[in-house]
């Protein structure tokens, strides 16, 4: 199964000093290349250490039941649980069936991300006047979920790490550059076994990601 092979892959990085191989495990950092998706298994209690390597950078996350994929992280559930639109350090993330599947233990950055906006996809490019494939999350997902060996039914909509697009007075949604700063991080802790994926969103013409999408990182921890 998928979660047995990345959890064997990661055992394999040698250890530099010969320390526990769990600790080997737990050092191991994982690029979320540029424009590009990864998914990986995580076992109820582990914790996931998400990093904004260059800062700039907006980073879409799902979360899936790893027994059940129709099962998954729901902004709209969880914007009920919360009674707010964004969630904060300490909150539980829900499911569509209103059961918890992450807690947010840490946000070294000011707190600001979104919960309201699609995972772009390419519809939005072409909308946007692209006249060729443009990399995007949506497809993103799809890609790093395959990789890993699971096959969702569905999109659901992300939860966008870091991502600046409030609302204003007028319910206005605004879209700027991301707030946090270089090797910010932030921390998840599984509630059940699970799938979770992370999109490096490949937007470069609104400004969200600066209009210079990078790479971020991630380790369980
Ligand atoms: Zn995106």
């Amino acid at each position: 199964m998928a979660k047995a092979a990345t959890a064997k892959k990661a055992a394999k990085k040698p250890a530099a000093n010969k320390p526990a191989a769990k600790k080997a495990v737990a050092a191991r950092k994982v690029l979320i290349p540029a424009r590009h998706g990864k998914a990986t298994f995580l076992k109820k209690g582990q914790s996931i250490k998400v990093i904004n390597t260059h800062g700039t950078q907006v980073v879409d996350c799902w979360a899936f039941n790893a027994n059940d994929l129709r099962e998954f992280m729901s902004m709209e559930h969880c914007r009920v649980m919360w009674a707010r639109y964004p969630p904060k350090a300490g909150d539980f993330l829900y499911t569509n069936k209103r059961r918890k599947i992450l807690k947010f233990t840490v946000d070294t950055s000011p707190g600001v991300h979104d919960t309201m906006m699609a995972a772009c996809d390419r519809y939005r490019y072409e909308l946007l006047g692209c006249k060729t494939y443009h990399r995007n999350c949506n497809d993103n997902m799809w890609e790093a979920m395959i990789q890993a060996g699971y096959h969702p039914s569905e999109t659901p909509s992300p939860f966008n790490l870091w991502q600046n697009t409030p609302v204003d007075e007028g319910g206005a949604i605004n879209q700027y550059p991301t707030v946090s700063k270089r090797s910010d991080y932030l921390v998840f802790r599984a509630e059940m076994d699970l799938v979770i994926v992370f999109s490096a969103c490949p937007q470069d013409i609104m400004p969200i990601n600066n209009k210079d999408p990078k790479a971020a990182h991630f380790q369980v921890v």
